[in-house]
């Protein structure tokens, strides 16, 4: 793979880093995390937007311009021949003496790679077990502090299951690096509003618009684990894993165990509009 490291790329056996790198002794860098279908970036303008939003937010800037950030990524998509798959943009603070101390002025370190694998096709649905949701207050920050969820969705992995539903006061947060929804029996879709508990997905914001095209009733709010377990059906959405349909919460089937047809519709939608504004 060719990567990219500071304006250069280069095999990733030659990319280099600082240990002094912020990013690796205090998670003090951003990330995003981009899908690619076609050969083609999607939901560019989110993924930038959210990127200039989490940087600012702890008190960082934009790397360069977003045309220039879109010029890396094209340039990542064809030195690599990405048809389908991921890319992975991390921005940190630069690298300095350790000092908790942020120092003003490093020269930021920015790092892309991609990942390729099939993002479209048939989804089988997931199943996913409820744990406390143990992370930081500024969940709508995209920082690289991802232990919590690596611990959770391992932990899923080592039950035989595939994600992790995160849970405060007794209410879902998001699964582990995806926005969650269910949908009532009467078809009313819900999923978690905005706010520091959660991120505020790119794909989510794109459902939800298209939820709204469809006509379908939709209602940002939290929902339980019981609540879930009592619906229709569920999904979750990420970037590079679309609407997913969750099929088990906590040993509990939905829709006898299979995807439901909302999810599968909106799946389906979603990746043709996707497609169609890809750039
Ligand atoms: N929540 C969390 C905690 C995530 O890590 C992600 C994926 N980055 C999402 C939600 C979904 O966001 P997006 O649709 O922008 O990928």
């Amino acid at each position: 793979r060719i990567v990219y490291v500071n304006g250069a790329y280069v095999p990733e056996e030659e990319a280099m880093v600082s240990v002094f790198d912020r990013g690796f002794l205090f998670a003090d860098g951003i990330y995003e995390v981009t899908a690619v279908v076609d050969g083609k970036i999607c939901e560019w303008d989110g993924h930038i937007g959210r990127l200039e939003r989490s940087l600012g937010e702890i008190g960082m800037s934009m790397p360069m311009s977003a045309e220039e950030l879109l010029e890396v990524h094209r340039e990542m998509v064809k030195r690599n021949n990405l048809e389908e798959g991921a890319i992975y943009l991390q921005v940190t603070r630069g690298a300095a003496d350790r000092d908790f101390v942020m120092p003003e002025g490093l020269d930021q370190t920015v790092v892309l790679f991609t990942q390729a694998k099939k993002l479209t096709g048939a989804k089988s649905g997931l199943r996913v077990i409820s744990v406390p949701d143990i992370r930081w207050g500024r969940r709508d920050i995209k920082t690289v502090q991802l232990l919590a969820a690596s611990l959770v969705k391992t932990e899923a992995k080592k039950k035989g299951k595939d994600d992790a539903w995160m849970v405060e006061d007794g209410f879902v947060t998001e699964g582990s690096s995806n926005n969650t929804y269910i949908v009532t029996k009467e078809g009313k879709i819900i999923t978690r509003n905005l706010s520091n508990s959660i991120l505020p997905g790119i794909t989510r914001k794109s459902v939800l618009r298209i939820v709204e095209e469809l006509d379908m009733e939709i209602e940002e709010r939290p929902f339980t684990i019981e609540e879930a377990q009592n619906a229709a059906e569920a999904f979750m959405t990420a970037a590079t894993s679309f609407v997913t349909p969750v099929i088990e919460v906590d040993g509990v089937e939905l829709n006898g165990g299979t995807p439901g047809p909302v999810s599968k519709r909106l799946g389906e939608v979603y990746i043709e509009e996707s497609r169609k504004a890809s750039c």
